[in-house]
């Protein structure tokens, strides 16, 4: 892999593993998900979509792991 100058710092993205807080089932969102993630149990959506790095929904999910 060649070394190339950044000029312009890459956004850093990463997975997130979080804990519905609605029924307490694992799932893995991306940090920059460009649509609702929703639990894959119950349904509840669990990351707002802001254009740019997702909003985590706090009252609807706790970040337990950073995945690379
Ligand atoms: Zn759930």
């Amino acid at each position: 892999m060649k070394k190339k100058r950044i000029l312009i710092p890459a956004p850093r993205s990463r997975f997130y593993k979080v804990i519905c807080k609605v029924c307490g089932a694992e799932n893995v969102v991306f940090s920059h998900a460009s649509f609702p993630a929703r639990c894959k149990v119950c349904g509840t959506q669990l990351v707002q979509p802001t254009g740019g790095k997702a909003r985590i929904l706090k009252d609807k999910a706790e970040i337990v792991a950073e995945l690379g």
